[in-house]
């Protein structure tokens, strides 16, 4: 069993053009695009936004693609932002996180590790940076997880056994499945959990802003912030306008006046 007390972001997966496709509808429309844009996420918007008033050729101006979408931002046209998706993979984060991300609903998809499925008996647990720098603290939690860890393991093999006794006809797999899912009954909210997260850039930008906040619960504000590093990289026409903010205990928090585009 290993303490974990930071999270780790994997972008795994993000929107791409087809140039080829783009091309033959802009001679379908006897027109021309172009752009400077540089990354699917950030061509896609542009072209979505530019569609709606079919602002190609002639009549797109001399504005670059940075300017475009941020003027996109600043007038909240974010229905184009939904266009543009990426693809996560969170570890090192508690089933406390995933139940607060999990609320974010328009624009999102998850797949989340399964407690029914997957084995818990070495799992691992997230410990509240709070917690972990107060010896005495961490110690209170240290024993609080074991303790319900062993609970865990006796009771999954208690059930495996109640369950042979009892169905001994279901499948091995199906026989797992029952004795774990009762189980996880005892396992903290601490309980280390993985989950495959897709989001556009008009959901991305809604998390960075509520979680990202100053007052956020600071387990999900790191994993917003490491979301944000990462989109500032990877579109930056679209996550440039945040600042972020060291706070007075040394974590960091994001903002933007540009809120709920
Ligand atoms: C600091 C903080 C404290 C919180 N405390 C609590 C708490 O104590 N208890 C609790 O239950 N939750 C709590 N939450 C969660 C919060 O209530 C939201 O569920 C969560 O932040 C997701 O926000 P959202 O609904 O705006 O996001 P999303 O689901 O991603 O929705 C984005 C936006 O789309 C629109 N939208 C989405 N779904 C609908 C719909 N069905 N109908 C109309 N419009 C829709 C809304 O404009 C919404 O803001 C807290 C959140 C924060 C940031």
């Amino acid at each position: 069993m290993h303490i974990i007390t930071e999270p780790a972001v994997y972008l795994v997966g993000r929107t791409q053009v087809d140039s080829y496709a783009i091309r033959e509808f802009l001679e379908s429309e006897s027109t021309t695009w172009l752009t400077d844009g540089e990354n699917g996420g950030e061509l896609v918007s542009e072209l979505a936004g530019r569609v709606c008033y079919l602002s190609f050729g002639e009549k797109q101006g001399r504005r670059s693609s940075r300017d475009y979408l941020a003027n996109i931002i600043s007038m909240e046209h974010g229905s184009v932002l939904e266009h543009a998706v990426w693809n996560f993979i969170v570890t090192g984060v508690s089933r406390s996180f995933t139940h607060e991300l999990v609320r974010h609903r328009a624009g999102w998809a998850y797949s989340q590790l399964s407690q029914r499925y997957v084995d818990e008996s070495d799992t691992d647990f997230v410990e509240p940076t709070i917690i972990a720098s107060d010896p005495e603290l961490h110690g209170t939690c240290l024993r609080a997880v074991e303790t319900s860890h062993q609970a865990y393991r006796s009771l999954a093999e208690g059930l495996r056994e109640k369950i042979e006794r009892e169905q001994p006809d279901l499948k091995p797999r199906d026989k797992r499945k029952r004795a774990r899912e009762a189980a996880r009954s005892v396992l903290p909210n601490a309980t280390e959990t993985k989950i495959f997260i897709s989001a556009n850039a008009r959901a991305l930008r809604h998390f960075v802003e509520y979680r990202g906040a100053p007052d956020a619960e600071p387990e999900i504000r790191r994993v917003a912030l490491a979301v944000l590093e990462i989109m500032r990289q990877e579109a930056p026409s679209l996550f440039g306008d945040y600042t972020v903010e060291v706070l007075p205990d040394g974590s960091e928090a994001a903002t933007t006046v540009h809120k709920k585009v």
